[in-house]
């Protein structure tokens, strides 16, 4: 059995012969939620916005061939009347932490909500904007990087949220090195310490031709070398060198 729980796709959904592609190779590996995005906030307009429905739809078709749960970002109170309950994990992306309107009515659904952090959220804005869904009921955590003074890397991996959200809350913690490194080199690495600093999951964002990824093309590894990085994450976290929390070790919080 796995400890540290994979999330891996695509940053976008590009055609059907893509995901399932791609669904079909992590099969193979043993991660444990196909991703892809069909929704895509992207910063610039110009930017390719993702298939949407059509995305949906190819994601649903990977999953019905392979078995594999998915998750994919949601962007509009209308997309999760629509899909909430077709799909396994709804990621609420860091732009729409701070969207109270669209978490209140993902906790009318059944699905679980990985909510990631917003862009510069304090541990207190991410947590309480976690308890609209729901009062918290089937919510996940993802920390993605935050902004700093210094944009040599896309963000700055706050591993500091492991210890935070294991003492201070019965969330699951998920790591996007992805999101916050927005560079190849920094996954693997990245991923090990978050393992050893006792994380529950990674967000990986893998593609099965990375230098043609539609999006978010220069953080996008492929399927060797994701399967080089489980690897080791699986043999890490069988191992006695990772963090275990017992709730008991801060007295104060904050
Ligand atoms: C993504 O997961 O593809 C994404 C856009 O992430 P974030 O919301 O963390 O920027
Ligand atoms: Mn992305």
């Amino acid at each position: 059995m796995r400890k540290v729980k994979i999330i891996a796709g695509p940053c976008a959904v590009e055609s059907e012969e893509q995901i399932v592609c791609i669904a079909k190779e992590l099969k193979k590996i043993g991660v444990n939620y196909l991703r892809g995005g069909a929704f895509k906030p992207r910063t610039n307009p110009e930017s390719f916005q993702g298939l949407g429905d059509k995305g949906i739809e190819y994601l649903l078709k990977a999953k019905e061939i392979t078995g594999l749960a998915i998750v994919t970002e949601l962007m509009t109170i209308d997309q999760v009347k629509k899909y909430a309950d077709k799909i396994d994990i709804i990621q609420i992306g860091s732009r729409n932490m701070y969207n109270y309107e669209l978490l209140k009515e993902l906790g009318k659904h059944k699905c679980k909500v990985l909510l990631k952090r917003g862009l510069s959220a304090t541990f207190e804005e991410w947590i309480s904007a976690s308890k609209y869904v729901n009062g918290g009921k089937d919510v996940m955590l993802c920390e993605r990087g935050i902004r700093s003074f210094d944009n040599t890397t896309r963000n700055v991996l706050d591993l500091q949220t492991i210890p935070y959200i294991k003492e201070k809350t019965n969330y699951e913690i998920f790591i996007d090195p992805s999101h916050a490194a927005g560079n190849k080199y920094m996954i693997e690495p990245m991923s090990l310490a978050a393992t050893v600093a006792g994380c529950d999951g990674l967000l990986i964002e893998v593609h099965n031709n990375p230098s043609e990824a539609l999006c978010d093309k220069n953080q996008a590894i492929d399927i060797k070398t994701l399967k080089s990085i489980v690897d080791k994450i699986d043999e890490l976290s069988n191992t006695k060198l990772i963090y275990k929390y017992n709730k008991k070790s801060i007295k104060e919080v904050k």
